[in-house]
């Protein structure tokens, strides 16, 4: 398929004046992007990106509030009897890996890019703007621009956007995450869970040190880890609903150093991956409860860090399925697809629990080879956000 959008003849007037304005600025956004994506800025360490954004608005006349709920942006455009307040959402933070793309954008700045696509976000919701303020009158709601700092690192933006008021008389809120990995041109909804929800955890077992050969005078760790890992296999197996999704994996088990001597620590660490707050809740009192009790039972003492990551994001169904129509209005059928839920968290899980509203996905795998986020060569396909903009477009048509 191409990534080129299929404009169906159908299309009411002012939805396709506003689409032709977009995509005029196609050239425009993507210069915006390869700016952002030289000058990349670190999570809760944005400065020179809010003040572009906050400049950009101003320049096409908007009401801006910046430093909202710490270095987030939010801009209004406003009509004169609005029907509804939809919001959109862009992030805007760089992540700390050293770009090692070979490309004239490439980041200017050592150990930081933006390897997740958050610069195509912003490009994309500033575009998307632009073409609201150039058809005025063609639009019936109030939109609300949330440019949020801070996503990729806990407790993000979002929490803390909305305690500073972005959601204040928002109907629905919408946002997308543009993905290096999914076929160019496709876009994905999905009702319900998207995004799961991170908890990371670490357990000390603490026993007592020894000889290997007289083990009866220590109390070995390892023994108890092992018993503890073997337990917490349960979590999943025994305690939850086999119609719910939910991990438990432990990723590192580091004790002792000689084949003769017991150690006196053993040191797990893992992380759990859930979507329902019930099954979320349970597995982490589980875990703390398997960990001290068994280590407890063996004459040991664990101690259980859990460390929260966001929460799980859920799209509500009226909403997605505006999304679903947005997309249908402007993309082939073969290319709406229903997306199965991924497991990276995302903070936009905090907006939908305020609001209804709908996360979605573009697909953006660039030519050539193609790396997943996060990864130093990380790329994407620009068209994306032409895409990314024209559902929201649509979306805003909808009501
Ligand atoms: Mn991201």
């Amino acid at each position: 398929m191409s990534p080129q959008t299929n404009l169906k003849p159908s299309f009411d007037e002012d939805l396709q004046s506003c689409l032709a304005t977009l995509e005029s600025l196609s050239s425009e956004m993507t210069e915006i992007r390869r700016h952002l994506h030289q000058h990349p800025e670190l999570s809760y360490k944005e400065v020179e990106t809010p003040k572009l954004i906050a400049e950009y608005y101003r320049k096409l006349g908007l009401g801006v509030r910046t430093e909202v709920g710490g270095r987030g942006v939010v801009a209004t455009f406003r009509v004169p009897d609005p029907v509804k307040t939809i919001a959109f959402r862009a992030d805007f933070d760089a992540l700390p890996i050293q770009d090692e793309k070979v490309v004239p954008y490439k980041s200017k700045i050592p150990g930081v890019s933006h390897a997740c696509g958050h610069d195509g976000h912003t490009a994309a919701l500033l575009g998307f703007a632009k073409s609201l303020v150039e058809n005025k009158d063609r639009i019936r709601h109030d939109v609300v621009l949330i440019h949020q700092f801070g996503e990729e690192l806990y407790p993000g933006g979002a929490m803390a956007m909305i305690k500073d008021g972005c959601l204040e008389g928002v109907d629905a809120i919408y946002g997308c995450h543009l993905q290096s990995m999914m076929p160019s041109g496709r876009m994905y909804y999905r009702e319900g869970y998207i995004q799961a929800a991170v908890d990371t955890f670490r357990i000390a077992v603490n026993g007592k040190g020894g000889y290997g050969a007289g083990p009866h005078e220590a109390v070995d760790p390892i023994v108890v880890a092992s018993h503890i890992v073997t337990a917490l296999q349960t979590i999943v197996s025994r305690s939850t609903d086999p119609l719910e999704q939910l991990v438990v994996s432990v990723g590192s088990i580091h004790a002792g150093d000689a084949n003769n001597v017991i150690p006196g620590e053993a040191v797990l660490t893992g992380t759990i991956r859930s979507y329902a707050p019930e099954t979320r809740k349970m597995a982490r009192e589980k875990l703390i409860k398997i960990a001290s009790s068994v280590a407890d039972a063996l004459d040991a003492r664990a101690e259980v860090e859990l460390e929260s990551g966001y929460d799980a994001l859920w799209n509500h169904p009226e909403e997605t399925k505006v999304v679903k129509k947005a997309m249908l209005t402007l993309f082939s059928e073969e290319d709406v697809l229903e997306t199965p839920p991924v497991m990276p968290g995302e903070d936009f899980s905090y907006y939908t629990q305020h609001v209804p509203g709908s996360f979605f996905f573009a697909g953006a795998r660039p030519e050539g080879e193609a790396y997943p986020h996060h990864h130093a060569k990380f790329d994407f396909d620009e068209s994306a956000m032409l895409n990314t903009a024209k559902t929201f477009l649509a979306i805003l048509h909808k009501y």
